[in-house]
């Protein structure tokens, strides 16, 4: 190519030459002023420049055209389709007859062999081509209507144009050498032009021709824009994790799409039909499976898709239709499974106070093999039926990478609303509740008692029939409830169950004795426990009290009188004497006043079981402290386990009463078990819900106590192995009362030696249960009634499972029958039993053999198979056995005393005559403790 000037070329694209020259300069051609020459490298340095950076310089050069051409047609393709549909659709079937005209047109031109044999070969196959060829020709034609709409104004001008000259007189007459460039310059023009004004075959089908490119391009455009929809929507579905797999592979199916839809246009001007029909031809059926669900192949291959709808919903719907419809359909699931997650998944486990490891493994997905390999790891062989309890579940439930929650959805106690009417009620004072401490024999008792004759009796025949564990006394000043259990064991019982029931503590120290370990230990315990102390200053009578020592004792333990400064009052009585009894309570009521106890008076009653014990006569008897509230006959009352309706109530005199108050004692009947001391008790509203909590609660108790039971622990299992025979007797003890099942599992567990130990389960309060039997049951124990019986259903469970019940009414005979069962766990002690004696009178030796002895039987017996021991002048000299024993030349099993024999000794040739042998056999002898 000729050098050319800037301005020249400037001029060429009609274009301002500032404006070349600043294109030449971004695309890298340094010229400076018009009369640059330029050369044909210039132009397509500039070229290249202008075809990267399309769009950002639109106007330029005939490229940047095309591509506005090509993006408006995409653009606006949704638009475009959605006007084509209106104008379109009456005459589909026109489109579709013309359509297949024009593709077996085509197809005969063509010739191609593909085309032919796709057709001949799959009928279907050819209806979807001609559909497909149809939609493509319905959507060039949208595509035609628009650019039509677009350059109408254009079109018209040239119409006239084209009226005015000549040339355009005949139909038959071929085109002129004018009109040729005219039509190449206005292809779309010509072709929307009438009917009656086409120019003839020829110019006819130049013009297909190139309208048919158009339809080419327009389809392409249009499976472009669908393919971008496609990978968008595909994009958004992709997990995190697979996002750049899908993409690299949805980008492989868009490049593949693409060369598909360009070939046709890049081979020749084929018509979008004929393309259409030999893409669906030449895809082989590798490329049918591969993309039967590619939105791109879905136009033209869809089934369903007789409508042009090709919208994102109507494709969903249509999909939804056809066999390949199914296919996607099953796709989609497939595509949610592709996605599974590729971190692992966090739970959130709610963990019940027990749960099976089998449960607990489906609350985390995880399989039951996980969680028994995980509580191996912590020292806990389990299986995966087994319960283990709450806190064990939550550790677990944490090393596999999850969250626990301790669950009390459950649990029928979180929807108690306990606190809504004592809430609501009026706050009144209430007594104090004193307990009374100190060290042994400091006068504790004496001084419950004292108060308790002096003030409780008052007025009432026949003093105190019973004791129930709590009374109350009332002063002129106030009423003040006693606790009637002293000790500090008691209280710190009680308030390891989380009972406070106490408000004062009296400590008791004798003034002849001082301050001793226990009283020290009170003292901790009532600081610990937030109570304020009124110190007695007991046995004042006594010649050798000195109250002031006690003072000065107790202010080193920080509980210093309050007449030296202190907080603490002292009060120097005699519990024996009963000298300022009066004075003590006082100095009680006085340290209630500064507590300002208040209690709700008219509401339902809670409280604090004190005691409790099962009555021959009459059932569960137990001891409430009502706390707040106002307990009333008839009231349904739960106290831990226990349930029932309060069908009587005693006052600390066993006189009937109807109500009790805050602070007040009283002994209930009614209840359906025997509760434990220290456990609360509360009135609810209706009998259904306290069986439902107390049911619950039994159930709660038992699984925890099973699952403790069960987790057998792998520590455990190998310390258990490095004793080596370590046994040990497992025991379930109830009892008629507390005291009589404390003092015999105390013993029992004091039977324990080091071979045997004597483990108690678990002992309690009240008649054998079912469930004392299924705890038996589970870890191999036996079961003491003492003055209890097994209720029906324990004792036919216990039969079936041959679970040893044994009943009692004396502790000793219970202690003894536990001993002798630990006799029988002993390992045996092997004794030796000195059976015979011989004497070694001749010793022959045979070469070869040994020395036999001729010997005679002076004691007892002498036995084959017994052991020896050689004897020479008293001293032993060998142990062993026989190799022989015989008599003549038989060999016999025994000689008795007076005979004569001969033998030999295994591994043991030194004999000499006068040796003796002692006979003796090894018994095991059963051992007793
Ligand atoms: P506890 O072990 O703290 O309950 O003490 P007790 O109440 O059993 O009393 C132990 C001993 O101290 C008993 O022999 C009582 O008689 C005696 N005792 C208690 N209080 C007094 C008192 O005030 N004066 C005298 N002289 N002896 C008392």
């Amino acid at each position: 190519m000729s050098n050319t000037t800037v301005e020249q070329f400037a001029a060429e694209l009609k274009k301002p030459v500032e404006d070349l020259l600043k294109q030449l300069a971004s695309a890298g051609v340094n010229k400076s002023s018009g009369g640059d020459s330029i050369t044909s490298e210039d132009k397509q340095q500039l070229l290249a420049y202008l075809k990267k950076s399309h769009g950002s310089d639109s106007g330029t050069i005939s490229i940047s055209r095309k591509k506005a051409e090509v993006s408006t047609v995409g653009g606006v393709q949704v638009e475009t389709r959605r006007r084509s549909r209106k104008v379109v659709i009456p005459s589909a079937d026109d489109l579709a007859a013309e359509a297949k005209a024009k593709a077996e047109q085509a197809a005969q031109e063509k010739q191609t062999v593909e085309a032919a044999a796709q057709a001949e070969r799959e009928a279907a196959e050819r209806a979807e081509a001609e559909k497909a060829a149809a939609e493509a020709q319905a959507q060039a034609e949208a595509a035609r209507l628009q650019a039509e709409q677009e350059a109408q104004a254009a079109q018209q001008a040239q119409q006239t144009e084209q009226e005015e000259k000549p040339v355009q007189t005949t139909e038959t007459e071929t085109i002129s050498e004018e009109e040729k460039p005219a039509k190449g310059k206005n292809k779309e023009q010509k072709q929307q032009q009438p009917a009656a004004v086409r120019p003839v075959v020829s110019a006819e089908e130049q013009a297909q021709r190139d309208e048919e490119a158009r339809r080419a391009a327009a389809m392409r455009a249009h499976q472009e824009a669908l393919l971008k929809e496609k990978q968008e929507r595909q994009a958004r579905r992709e997990a995190a994790k697979l996002q750049a797999q899908q993409e690299a592979k949805a980008a492989k199916e868009g490049k593949a799409a693409e060369q598909r839809s360009a070939k046709p246009s890049e081979k020749a001007p084929l018509s979008a039909v004929s393309s259409g029909k030999s893409e669906s031809s030449a895809r082989s059926k590798k490329d049918e499976r591969h993309n039967r669900d590619d939105v791109e192949s879905r136009p033209r291959g869809g089934k369903g898709g007789k409508g042009r709808s090709q919208n994102a919903a109507q494709e969903e719907r249509v999909r939804g239709g056809g066999k390949k419809g199914k296919k996607q359909l099953k796709l989609e699931p497939n595509q949610h499974a592709f996605q599974a997650p590729t971190e692992p998944v966090v739970y959130e486990v709610l963990v019940p106070e027990t749960i099976t490891v089998a449960d607990l493994a489906h609350k985390m997905a995880v399989k039951g093999v996980e969680v028994v390999k995980a509580l191996m790891k912590m020292g806990m062989m389990v299986t995966i039926n087994q319960s283990i309890d709450q806190d064990t579940a939550l550790i677990v439930v944490e090393e596999l990478g999850h969250i626990g929650k301790p669950a009390a959805a459950d649990d029928p106690e979180a929807f108690l609303d306990d606190n809504a009417e004592q809430a609501e009620a009026e706050q009144l004072p209430r007594p104090p509740v004193v307990t009374v401490m100190g060290h042994v024999d400091h006068g504790k008792t004496s001084l419950l008692d004292y108060i308790r004759r002096a003030k409780v009796v008052q007025g009432e025949a026949g003093g105190i029939t019973q004791h129930i564990g709590a009374y109350h006394v009332e002063t002129p000043r106030g009423v003040i409830t006693f606790l009637d259990t002293p000790g500090h064991e008691a209280f710190t019982a009680m308030r390891a169950r989380g009972a406070k029931a106490t408000d004062i503590v009296i400590l008791v120290v004798a003034a002849d004795d001082g301050v001793m370990p226990q009283t020290i230990e009170a003292i901790a315990h009532a600081k610990a426990a937030g109570v304020p102390i009124v110190v007695a200053v007991n046995k004042i009578d006594k010649e050798a009290a000195n109250p002031e020592r006690i003072r000065q004792e107790l202010t080193a333990h920080e509980v210093v009188p309050d007449e030296w400064g202190g907080d603490t009052q002292f009060v120097n009585v005699s519990a024996k004497q009963g000298i300022n009894i009066d004075a003590l309570l006082e100095a009680v009521l006085l340290e209630a006043e500064v507590l300002e106890l208040t209690a709700p008076v008219d509401a339902p009653a809670k409280g604090i079981i004190v005691e409790a014990r099962l009555d021959k006569g009459r059932g569960a008897v137990a001891t409430l402290l009502v706390q707040s509230g106002t307990l009333k006959k008839g009231d349904m009352l739960l106290a831990g386990t226990a349930f029932g309706k309060v069908r009587a109530m005693m006052d600390e005199n066993g006189k009937p009463i109807d109500e009790a108050g805050p602070s007040i004692p009283v002994e209930i009947l009614g209840l359906s078990d025997v509760p434990n001391a220290g456990e609360d008790a509360m009135v609810l509203a209706d009998e259904k819900k306290a069986r439902e909590i107390a049911l619950f609660r039994q159930g709660k108790y038992r699984d925890v106590r099973l699952a403790k039971q069960q987790a057998a622990k792998l520590e455990n299992m190998f310390s258990n192995m490095g004793e080596g025979q370590a046994q040990s007797l497992s025991v379930i003890i109830k009892a008629d009362v507390q005291g009589s099942y404390e003092a015999l599992s105390g013993s029992l567990k004091k039977l324990s030696t080091d071979e045997v130990k004597v483990n108690v389960l678990h002992s309690g309060v009240g008649g054998i249960t079912e469930s004392d039997v299924n705890l038996a049951i589970a870890s191999g124990a036996f079961i003491i009634g003492f003055n209890v019986r097994a209720d029906g259903s324990a004792r036919k469970l216990a039969e079936t499972e041959n679970v040893e019940i044994r009943y009692y009414n004396i502790i000793y005979d219970a202690i003894d029958d536990v001993k002798a069962a630990m006799s029988g766990m002993l390992a045996p002690e092997q004794k030796e039993q000195v059976i015979g004696s011989v004497e070694i009178r001749q010793v022959i030796s045979v070469s070869k053999v040994g020395n036999i002895a001729g010997c005679m039987v002076t004691d007892g017996i002498v036995k084959r198979d017994a052991h020896i021991r050689l004897i020479r002048n008293n001293v032993v000299i060998h142990t062993g056995e026989l190799a022989s024993l015989k008599r003549f030349k038989d060999d016999v099993k025994e000689v008795r005393m007076g005979y004569e024999c001969g033998l030999m000794l295994k591994n043991y040739n030194e004999i000499m005559e006068g040796d003796t042998l002692e006979v003796f056999e090894i018994v095991e002898v059963a051992r007793s403790l």
